[in-house]
């Protein structure tokens, strides 16, 4: 049976660690949260948010535009927080309603509050392997999950499958900033399968449940499920169904053949949480010193 990357045991360390250095500052780091529209599943992101907020000693101020918002009023809000000299990080909860432009938006929050790493500051920094600007949580997290199981990354072959922007692409550029060798797979790939067994360390952010099967792995890989999909199952009464949250890889399929694989829920999901509370105390130290 493969080591299980515990994403939970390693984000509760980090939150130890965050709430001792929160409680040696003379305030506490703000984050404030921007989610436009009522989407289900970014109500239940916020939640945690906040939630991991108060378990440090932070603060998180949700606020909540209508999805027919105009995007005057929600650059006058990214604003007001920029001025705001107690606020030291700021976040776009996506997705975001089609009629506005996620980009202008994030491009409007100051690099230094800019704690999800979106804007193209941080990015143009992340390319140029900086360690100045703030890295996109899930990426950092996926990082932090590696390092705390002290698996080698430089010099490794690491496939990515996913090219997106928010996941897949930064990525792959924090492992080839690692020193590894880095391949990024995507739907027009041809023979995906050859790829990811190629790898030592195979990251799947594809969103798509149980992609990844016992074809797709080969023995003593490292595996990184990032996927979260919300499956429906059977129904528990006439109007609930059961929900379930699938990874990309078929747990189950893999786990006697892979030396190491991150669980779905409880591997990436809680790093991801923590490594954003990284990035708003890294904020509020650079802000205050
Ligand atoms: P996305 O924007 O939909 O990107 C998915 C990527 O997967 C695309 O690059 C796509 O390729 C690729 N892909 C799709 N089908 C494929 C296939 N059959 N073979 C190979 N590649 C394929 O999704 P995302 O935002 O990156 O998120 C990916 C997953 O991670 C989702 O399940 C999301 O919920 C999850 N996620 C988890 C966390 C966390 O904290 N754990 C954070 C963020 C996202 P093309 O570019 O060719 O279309």
């Amino acid at each position: 049976m493969a080591i299980v990357l515990d994403g939970k045991k390693v984000r509760d360390e980090i939150k130890k660690e965050l709430r001792e250095k929160i409680g040696g500052f003379s305030g506490k780091p703000k984050l404030a949260i921007i989610q436009i529209g009522n989407n289900k599943e970014s109500a239940a992101y916020v939640r945690q948010k906040k939630l991991f907020a108060e378990s440090i000693g932070a603060l998180a101020e949700h606020i909540q535009l209508s999805a027919d918002v105009q995007l005057a009023e929600v650059l006058k809000t990214v604003e007001r927080f920029n001025k705001d000299t107690d606020t030291h990080g700021i976040l776009l909860q996506l997705p975001i309603p089609e009629t506005l432009d996620s980009d202008v938006i994030i491009e409007a929050i100051l690099p230094g509050k800019d704690v999800d790493g979106l804007g193209s500051v941080n990015v143009k920094l992340l390319w140029e392997n900086k360690t100045t600007g703030f890295t996109p949580a899930t990426t950092k997290g996926i990082l932090s999950l590696l390092h705390y199981y002290k698996i080698p990354v430089a010099g490794k072959r690491v496939v990515v499958v996913g090219r997106s922007f928010l996941v897949g692409k930064p990525t792959a550029i924090a492992l080839l900033n690692a020193d590894a060798t880095v391949t990024v797979a995507h739907s027009k790939t041809v023979n995906c399968s050859e790829v990811t067994r190629s790898a030592d360390i195979l990251i799947i952010a594809a969103g798509k449940p149980h992609f990844i099967q016992k074809d797709d792995v080969r023995e003593g890989q490292i595996v990184i499920d990032v996927g979260i999909t919300a499956v429906t199952g059977e129904k528990l009464n006439d109007e609930v169904a059961e929900v379930t949250i699938t990874g990309d890889v078929h747990f189950d399929d893999v786990k006697d053949i892979v030396g190491a694989i991150s669980p779905v829920p409880g591997g990436v999901g809680p790093m991801t949480v923590a490594s954003l509370f990284q990035n708003l105390v890294s904020a509020y130290e650079r802000q205050n010193s």
